[in-house]
């Protein structure tokens, strides 16, 4: 069901937020051997559904009433495990939440799962999970995209009408064209970071994924707003519901023409093809736009990612928190800590990062990539000097299969070629299915202004209500 039907029969008393929850712990049973979208349950999720009807009950307005919510497993909740789809933190239980995890708590969703993702964040396909992969509904033999792959893989096959997700680099896009549902992520600073493990702090920001437009404004509305405790946080307040019915006709769209010339898959090409022809015939205008410095948007991004990870990952020392492998001194303790709690990925990054800062080379790595940061951030300006909005694939490819690209990890740093720009200039960016190549979902990626985001929602709608809704469905094997 989507949380909007969901809300209405709740509010209309058809349906109780614990009947809700009961339906979906059945959906879940049943699909979740298949698929491994999670790596806990919440156990107490049928209890939460239970304060939410007596807070209905004393007459108070729940926006999410009843909605159950999948979050991805570096959001911390209280109480509840939270991984990060580590080993080094497979035990870790929050002593707090996170600031979204409150919103939606007052909101009246429900947590039900955590999410599974790619350990630390770092990843493009859920494969790095220390948990086991998670399956892409739409194929069982495929990955659903990551490092939210277990967000998006639960929305695509409705065993959470919506989730939370992150994205660095692409973590809520990817998998959520993989996977063929939505995918937001906001201008850097309108959801709050409090609480959400730190994988590179310039880049983080929180998205949300859904199966309709309206959907991912309503769950977006919630969880967005300024935060006192993360100090990178906006004022902006957040009108993405009120931004669906907005006029689209004589907005300008600008192709990124550098992301045309990467060797994009078929039914890629079709789906932007499509766009095109339906929007000109709601009255949107299409210009070609370059960015030149889109070619070094990758080689920065890994540099500047794994530079922050290095001194972010730093804190799981075997000391505080997280796994500890006792030895006879802190050194030694230290550095097998670290070797048994981290994964291959985790530990390339850390390597590399610590690399790129190192004090003969950081002016050739890292001030290099910064200056690419800077100049790319004037290159996306200068197209929106020419268009409202700008238009790419999320993905140069459907969903892959496993093991394809995790023999040779430069391969999979490629699967992100469409997505990381938008991280490195803050900018927003919403991922919409629109096609299918065979029976494998197709996304394309509309990047706003910063700060614009609302405008991303009203296009989005525009074409899923010209379409039909016609590609973002339950997925075809749930
Ligand atoms: N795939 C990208 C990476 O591995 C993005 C990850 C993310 O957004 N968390 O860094």
């Amino acid at each position: 069901m989507l949380a909007q039907e969901i809300v209405q029969r709740v509010q209309l008393g058809q349906r109780s937020p614990r009947e809700v929850v009961e339906d979906y712990l059945k959906r879940i049973e049943q699909l979740e051997p298949q698929i491994h979208a999670f790596i806990r349950l919440n156990p107490k999720a049928l209890h939460e559904a239970q304060t939410v009807e007596e807070r209905l009950a004393r007459g108070e307005s729940l926006p999410l009433a009843g909605v159950p919510v999948a979050v991805k497993d570096n959001i911390c909740t209280q109480g509840l495990e939270t991984t990060c789809g580590s080993k080094m933190l497979a035990s870790f239980v929050p002593p707090y939440s996170a600031t979204v995890i409150e919103k939606l708590r007052k909101a009246g969703a429900i947590v039900i799962a955590k999410a599974n993702m790619d350990e630390f964040a770092m990843g493009s396909s859920t494969e790095y999970s220390a948990f086991g992969p998670t399956r892409n509904p739409w194929d069982l033999e495929r990955v659903p995209g990551g490092t939210s792959g277990g967000s998006a893989a639960a929305v695509a096959a409705d065993m959470v009408p919506v989730a939370l997700g992150t994205d660095t680099g692409g973590s809520v896009r990817q998998p959520a064209a993989l996977c063929g549902v939505y995918g937001f992520k906001p201008t850097y600073g309108r959801i709050s970071r409090f609480g959400v493990v730190a994988t590179a702090s310039s880049l983080d920001q929180v998205g949300t994924l859904a199966r309709s437009v309206a959907d991912l404004a309503l769950l977006s509305d919630v969880v967005s707003g300024y935060d006192p405790k993360d100090s990178t946080s906006l004022e902006a307040q957040p009108q993405f519901g009120q931004a669906l019915e907005a006029p689209v006709k004589g907005m300008t769209v600008g192709i990124v023409k550098e992301a045309l010339a990467v060797g994009n898959s078929p039914g890629v090409l079709a789906a932007l093809e499509r766009f095109r022809t339906v929007m000109e015939g709601q009255g949107v205008r299409f210009v070609e736009v370059g960015i030149p410095t889109l070619e070094h948007a990758l080689a920065a991004y890994y540099i500047v990612n794994t530079a922050e990870i290095s001194s972010n990952l730093a804190r799981y020392d075997g000391t505080l928190y997280g796994l500890r492998v006792p030895a006879e001194d802190s050194v030694t303790t230290m550095m097998q800590s670290r070797e048994h709690g981290f994964g291959p990925e985790v530990q390339r990054r850390v390597l590399m990062g610590t690399f790129v800062l190192s004090s003969g080379y950081y002016d050739a790595y890292y001030g290099k990539a910064l200056r690419a940061r800077a100049k790319l951030k004037a290159d996306m300006d200068a197209a929106f000097a020419q268009a409202d909005l700008l238009l790419t694939p999320t993905s140069p490819f459907p969903a892959f299969r496993f093991g394809e690209k995790t023999t040779d990890p430069l391969s999979m740093y490629l699967a992100d070629i469409d997505t990381v720009a938008v991280n490195l200039t803050g900018a927003p960016a919403l991922s919409i299915p629109a096609g299918f190549e065979g029976k494998l979902p197709v996304g394309l990626q509309l990047i706003g202004k910063p700060l614009h985001d609302e405008q991303l929602f009203s296009l989005a709608h525009a074409f899923e209500q010209a379409t039909e809704r016609a590609f973002a469905r339950v997925a075809s094997s749930a």
